[in-house]
């Protein structure tokens, strides 16, 4: 090639093209949405020229009108969507059409099945509007001039979404971008005025610049805006039905589900602001990346300011996509300032007040659209205890367990339903976290709580035990570990509590096991927690937990040891036959043995599994050989 500068091809990245594939193939039931997803892109392009402007109005040239044009040309099945925005450079093309820089991104992709209904809502999540273009057309031109450069340095891209693009430099006299679609043959229903324009009513209506359609090759042919073309949140609520609020949801939130609830407010008085918030239905794949978008969308007097404000919301409720247009911040505000901005931290502190309200309304109202939204968000919800002090009573209302009064899978169990079905006088929230949700269920600390029919709620996830340290009281009832500590299962009263004082012959057995375990364990007592097991491991309640442990080690930090308690069950035969025992080697192999069951159930590893497991076949052994009796 002469001048790579001039025309070049490449390779689109290995996710792009695998994603194109699926794209195409998942969301043809859905193949109208590439327009909604087109004109989305170029209001974003305009918004981002309008921002850029303020600082540098010369970018703006002599053309200040913005606009979206659709041009539809049936004579060469042409449909194309420009825009007088901010445009991309020769280097800014190849990099946001050819790859998906958002990080996870090849596994996410990995996750599809190939299976159009599971892989379309996936795919919705992923926001990956513009190569949406290729479920309708052969080939797709984008031909871009970024605001600022001269009409010699514009750029023509072209691909037909097999594998390959081509970038050349053009010559493109007007600022911004046109994508020009040629459809395929089966696809002439885009070419039809009347469809597009009802397409273009029903998808961009609440986009906030005019979108004009236009009919023929030469663009002559009169235009006609045909949308409403101002700002949704705007306008009043009582004039916006659902279906507008979804379409804006899926145009700012680059979400192809709609969403579950949403919640848009005008505040005047002291501060005056809009906002409109959303909660998603379904999780981004990327959730739990540091880097994922997060944030609302922030406009300062209707001008678009920045995609990804953070400062409006906790982290805690980074799942939220919306909105926040306010009348009081500066036009040319620096995200610095933004952080310190008093407006901001008031604004904060409001929606965050308003979400929450939100979806207490919402867990009133809807069991299953909150159930949804629990099993999408409840996790990131939880780090609020611990984030957010003052609303923690608000935020623990929100939350949902598993317990020992549900059978289900799915976490139901709100602290209100806890504390309504109480059976008798409890002065205590009764928890435990483990290591998965069956060991919380089958863990030996339930014993006597189940008997006694206290409910137990159980925690298995991974930051449960950290927002547990956090979560001390609510409606003045408070929270208590049943496996820490001593736990009178009489009348719940903790100050009341009377461990059963040992016989002498008891005295003797706990000193006996303490002798063979005193480097393992603190002390050796009797249960009044186990029914069916032999023994278990108690921590003492400041003592840094199992759970806790594994998360400061994991993220490199020092852990103090800890020397849990070894209680045991008097009533079980394996104590019994340990208390019989009279052959020193043997009492000690069975106690050692016991203090490793515990561990086990605890999900703790063995110091000497090797040794365990000898032991254990020792004691197998034993029991099938008739002449050790
Ligand atoms: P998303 O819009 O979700 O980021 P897209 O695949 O639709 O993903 O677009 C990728 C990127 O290409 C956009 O983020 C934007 O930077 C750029 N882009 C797309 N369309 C335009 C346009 N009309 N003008 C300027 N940039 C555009």
């Amino acid at each position: 090639m002469a001048d790579s500068k001039l025309q070049a091809t490449f390779s689109f990245q290995a996710e792009v093209k695998q994603l194109l594939h699926l794209m195409v193939h998942s969301l043809y039931s859905n193949k109208e949405i590439f327009l909604r997803e087109l004109i989305s892109n170029a209001s974003d392009a305009n918004d981002k020229l309008r921002f850029e402007a303020l600082a540098a109005p010369e970018l703006l040239e002599d053309e200040p009108d913005l606009g979206i044009t659709v041009r539809l040309d049936p004579d060469n099945r042409v449909l194309c969507v420009s825009d007088s925005g901010i445009g991309m450079t020769r280097d800014e093309i190849v990099e946001q059409l050819g790859t998906i820089a958002r990080s996870g991104t090849a596994e996410f992709i990995g996750q599809l099945s190939g299976e159009a209904k599971r892989d379309t809502q996936f795919i919705g999540q992923f926001g990956v509007g513009f190569y949406s273009a290729f479920i309708v057309a052969e080939e797709v031109q984008v031909s871009s001039r970024r605001a600022g450069t001269p009409p010699g340095e514009a750029v023509k891209w072209t691909s037909t979404g097999e594998g390959e693009y081509t970038v050349e430099t053009i010559e493109k006299p007007e600022r911004g971008t046109t994508v020009k679609l040629t459809l395929k043959a089966e696809e002439s229903e885009f070419l039809e005025k009347t469809i597009v324009t009802a397409l273009i009513r029903k998808y961009s209506d609440h986009i906030a610049f005019p979108v004009r359609l236009v009919v023929g090759a030469d663009g002559t042919d009169e235009e006609e805006v045909v949308n409403r073309a101002k700002a949704l949140w705007t306008r009043p609520r009582s004039e916006i039905d659902a279906e507008e609020y979804v379409e804006f949801y899926k145009h700012i939130a680059h979400d192809f589900t709609d969403p579950l609830i949403w919640s848009h407010n005008r505040v005047e008085g002291k501060r005056e602001y809009t906002s409109l918030l959303y909660v998603p239905a379904t999780a981004p794949f990327d959730l739990w990346n540091r880097e994922s978008p997060r944030g609302v969308k922030l406009y300062v007097q209707r001008v678009f300011i920045s995609d990804e404000a953070t400062q409006f919301l906790p982290l805690y409720l980074r799942f939220v996509r919306g909105i926040v247009d306010s009348s009081d911040l500066s036009l040319n505000i620096s995200r610095q300032l933004l952080q310190q901005d008093s407006n901001v931290t008031a604004i904060k502190s409001a929606l965050t007040k308003r979400l929450l309200d939100l979806l207490v309304r919402l867990a009133k109202d809807d069991a299953d659209k909150y159930r949804t939204f629990w099993s999408a968000f409840g996790s990131v919800l939880k780090e609020g205890i611990v984030e957010d002090p003052g609303n923690r009573e608000k935020i623990a209302r929100l939350l949902r367990f598993n317990s020992t009064h549900s059978d289900g899978l799915e976490p139901d169990r709100s602290l209100d339903d806890y504390l309504d079905d109480l059976i008798a006088e409890q002065n205590t929230v009764y928890y435990l976290t483990a290591e998965s949700p069956t060991a919380a269920r089958n863990s030996p600390h339930l014993e006597g709580l189940r008997e006694k029919g206290v409910e137990v709620l159980l925690l298995s996830e991974r930051i449960d035990a950290w927002v547990m340290q956090h979560l001390t009281t609510y409606r003045e009832k408070s929270f208590r570990d049943v496996s820490r500590g001593d736990l009178d299962l009489n009348n719940g009263d903790e100050d009341k509590v009377v461990q059963p004082k040992p016989t002498k012959d008891q005295q003797h057995l706990l000193k006996r096991v303490k002798r063979v375990l005193r480097d393992q364990i603190d002390e050796v007592r009797i249960s009044e927690r186990l029914r069916e097991s032999a023994a278990c491991l108690v921590l003492r309640e400041q003592e840094l937990g199992f759970q806790m442990r594994e998360l400061l080690k994991a993220a490199g930090q020092e852990a103090p040891d800890n020397a849990p308690s070894l209680e045991i069950n008097l009533q079980h035969p394996l104590i019994q036959r340990l208390d019989q025992e009279r052959d020193d080697q043997k009492f000690e192999s069975l106690s050692l043995v016991i203090l490793e069951q515990a561990t086990l159930v605890e999900g703790q590893p063995l110091d000497d599994p090797a040794g365990f497991v000898q032991r254990m076949n020792e004691l197998l052994l034993q029991g099938s050989d008739p002449s050790d009796s």
